[in-house]
């Protein structure tokens, strides 16, 4: 069975059993093409969103999880978005950069960090 080993962040964060048993039901139900965020996560454990999206920024520093940052096009009728697999490639795109659906220039303001599941030791 999988398992994530979120010693580290139980007590760097002093963190409940609850929570922690939460947080890894989170990770281990995550399938591949599913999207952890902030917002998700702390609904699904109780924590402050704050909180939540620490122990997400700590997990993927451990590979544990992907970061995805997703943008939103400035479609006026339905904005469509387009995901950047890393910071990396959102903070090298081109500011011209369309959306690959309906040719809108991107709301760049409008960014979202969302975390995809890495790999579980
Ligand atoms: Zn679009």
């Amino acid at each position: 069975m999988l398992s994530v080993n979120l010693t580290n962040i139980e007590s760097k964060y002093n963190l409940s059993p609850t929570v922690v048993k939460g947080v890894q039901t989170e990770l281990l139900d995550l399938r591949p093409t599913d999207v952890l965020t902030k917002d998700k996560l702390a609904r699904k454990t109780n924590l402050h969103p704050d909180i939540a999206e620490t122990i997400l920024i700590d997990l993927f520093k451990d590979k544990v999880l992907q970061l995805y940052i997703r943008v939103y096009c400035n479609n006026e009728d339905y904005a469509h978005f387009v995901w950047f697999n890393s910071l990396k490639e959102y903070y090298n795109a081109d500011e011209d950069f369309r959306c690959p659906e309906c040719g809108s220039s991107l709301n760049w303001k409008n960014a979202r960090v969302g975390f995809k599941r890495g790999v579980f030791r």
